[in-house]
């Protein structure tokens, strides 16, 4: 009558994912753990700097969230050079988490095929 209606709820329910490859990397990169989300590695990043698209700190959300298809093609794009980590006010080895990422994202998908 007025013209309004209740819309349809636009959550997102993150809790529904599977957490399984962000347990995977915490228990072989537990350093993980102590990102304060403070951009240093994504200012830094190589492959930041030639793909302006491309965030690695947005790496960490995404594991957190379970959104694995954005994650793999994020990570894809990473040169391996190892440069986030040296810059990394916390020490947190960003080089070796996407390398277990991949690792486990290469078992998960095999596993769920
Ligand atoms: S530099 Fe280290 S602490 Fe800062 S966002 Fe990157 S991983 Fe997290
Ligand atoms: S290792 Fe990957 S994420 Fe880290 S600076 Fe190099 S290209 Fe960026």
């Amino acid at each position: 009558m007025w013209g309004f209606k209740i819309a349809k709820s636009q959550s997102i329910n993150y809790d529904r994912n599977d957490k399984e490859i962000m347990r995977t990397v915490l228990d072989n990169e537990p350093s993980l753990r102590v990102c304060m989300a403070c951009g240093a590695c994504t200012a830094t990043c190589s492959a930041g700097n030639l793909l302006p698209t491309f965030n690695i700190r947005r790496l960490n959300t995404l594991l957190q969230r379970g959104e694995y298809t954005q994650l793999r093609n994020e990570l894809n794009n990473c040169m391996l050079c190892g440069k986030c980590t040296l810059v990394c006010p916390r020490g947190v080895n960003i080089r070796n988490i996407v390398l277990n990422t991949r690792e486990a994202l290469m078992k998960y998908e095999s596993d769920t095929i």
